[in-house]
């Protein structure tokens, strides 16, 4: 028995078939039935949104004989060459392997002849953002002044990296993920034309697992099919397939962290590993479950956004009340980090462990990034360092010599250019802290301290979302810190708030008040 991709057999092959992107759908039909196309087209969005289908659908609505209310026809000769692929219309080329200018150039020397057929020739381009800074160049230099017959459509993951001067010469179309009620619900609709008998709670799995993405969606879907080909599809077999494990699972592991039971939350990670199950999925689908207990706690009229059965339901109500939700939040905090690192990490199950680890410790977590911080200069100063020691010296030798690098060369300076006002602050942090609560003090505890201009207190933060919360509630966040601190030392200090994008560690562009002040202190101490 033959098998059909889902995905290619169901590709929509018309604007009413696109699910979730009506917005987008609306507008390039009403472009089309008023004939205002445009040249130059940018579709960003996450992957399995739909921009490369809707883009093949208007290259076939400009180019129909016979389009209606702005769609094609479908029928038409150049509708079904366009669908089979044969159209010389259109044109799609891949970007992450025709990166180079002269792909670029090939493409304005085409655009030079009008197309033989149709009315248009459309160019589509995914995954721009690869192009090379050359090319760029040369496409700008046909968007400026594109043949009437032209268009360009320009599909990409990553909008930010695409140079302003292209971005400000197309309509930006913004493609957004695809909710979980719409993917479940085409999905019903496939599995009903394919008459596949799947549990509705199964369909539900698989949509979330596809994360926004329909294609995703569709492709686990294929999965999970081709594994129990000409069987009912049950809720089970979908997380056997997929290596997901049950709700339960979560439970066990959630109520071992909450007793700080490390041995034990360690042996549930040790069971996962064992039966195959896949930990990236699993870290998602347990931030998933974080997020349920914290809506749990937050409304009692939840149930229709949580998607899980009445028994899970009562489960989760009973968990939610063990939990605070600060420290779900910080829970949530460090699984959504995590899930963002394990997608292309070899070591998933140490990465997990560390993050299960954390959770059991709070205590531990700014030791650890901060030691974490101080391994990575001392490796890089190592690495620089072995030129210069001999090769036969000591391990600890070498260590030492670069540890004493580190501290002497900030020491000599910095002390003196710090205001007294500021060494004071951060003589005095963790009573300051202490006065205040919630994200408030969580966030301000993650900042790398350092000096700003005019002997401002720079708090440097490597999280965007710590560094969006922080300047963003300005008066509860900046004013309380302010208010502390004169409470504390009796003083007014100025804050900067700073971003570190770089990928580097704050610590090596910004000096750290915190690590320098305390060296200091135990200085004097003596
Ligand atoms: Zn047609």
């Amino acid at each position: 028995m033959s098998y059909q991709a889902l995905y290619r057999k169901f590709r929509p092959q018309e604007f009413d078939d696109v699910k979730g992107q009506d917005h987008i759908v609306t507008t390039l039909k009403n472009q089309i039935k008023a004939d205002r196309i445009g040249h130059a087209y940018l579709f960003c969005g996450t992957r399995g949104t739909g921009k490369t289908t809707i883009a093949k659908i208007f290259a076939k609505a400009v180019n129909c004989e016979h389009p209606a209310d702005g769609s094609p026809c479908g029928e038409c000769p150049t509708c079904k060459a366009i669908a089979a692929g044969t159209s010389m219309n259109v044109i799609e080329i891949d970007a992450a392997s025709n990166n180079g200018v002269d792909n670029i150039r090939q493409i304005r020397e085409e655009v030079e002849y009008r197309p033989t057929e149709g009315k248009y020739k459309v160019y589509i381009i995914d995954e721009v953002h690869m192009l090379s800074i050359g090319a760029f160049n040369a496409l700008l230099k046909t968007l400026e002044e594109p043949p009437s017959y032209v268009i360009f459509i320009l599909a990409t993951t990553e909008a930010h990296k695409i140079p302003i001067t292209i971005l400000s010469r197309c309509q930006r179309y913004d493609f957004r993920r695809i909710s979980i009620e719409t993917i479940t619900a085409r999905l019903r609709e496939l599995m009903e034309e394919e008459q596949i008998t799947v549990e509705e709670r199964a369909l539900r799995y698989v949509a979330k697992a596809g994360d926004g993405s329909m294609r995703d969606a569709l492709s686990l879907l294929d999965q999970c099919i081709a594994f129990y080909l000409g069987q009912e599809l049950t809720y089970d077999k979908v997380l056997e397939t997929l290596g997901a494990v049950d709700t339960e699972v979560f439970s066990r592991l959630l109520r071992q962290i909450l007793e700080k039971n490390i041995t034990g939350a360690i042996a549930t990670i040790e069971e996962l590993v064992v039966e195959g199950r896949e930990l990236g999925q699993f870290v998602t689908d347990f931030t998933w479950y974080l997020r349920n207990l914290m809506l749990v706690q937050s409304s009692d009229d939840m149930e229709d956004v949580l998607d899980i059965s009445s028994e899970n339901l009562a489960l989760l109500k009973e968990e939610a009340q063990m939990v605070d939700v600060d420290v779900l939040m910080r829970y949530i905090r460090i699984f959504s980090e995590l899930g963002s690192q394990i997608k292309y990490a070899v070591q998933k199950r140490i990465l997990i462990e560390i993050a299960v680890i954390k959770l059991c410790k709070p205590e531990m977590e700014k030791d650890y990034t901060s030691l974490v911080d101080r391994i990575d200069s001392l490796e890089k100063k190592l690495e620089k360092g072995v030129v210069v020691t001999a090769p036969g010296s000591a391990r600890q030798g070498v260590a030492g010599n670069a540890e004493s690098a580190a501290s002497d060369a900030p020491k000599k300076e910095l002390p003196k250019a710090i205001p007294e006002d500021i060494k004071q602050v951060i003589a005095n942090w963790g009573g300051i802290l202490s006065q205040l609560t919630g994200l408030t003090k969580t966030y301000l505890k993650m900042a790398t301290k350092s000096l700003g201009a005019n002997g401002a207190l720079l708090l440097v933060y490597e999280d965007a979302n710590a560094y969006t919360y922080v300047t963003e509630n300005r008066s509860d966040c900046q004013d309380a810190l302010k208010a502390a601190v004169a409470e504390r030392i009796g003083k007014e200090i100025e804050i900067q708030v700073k971003l570190n994008d770089t990928g580097r560690s704050s610590d090596e562009i910004y000096p750290d008040l915190g690590q320098l002040i305390q060296i200091d202190i135990e200085e004097e101490d003596f």
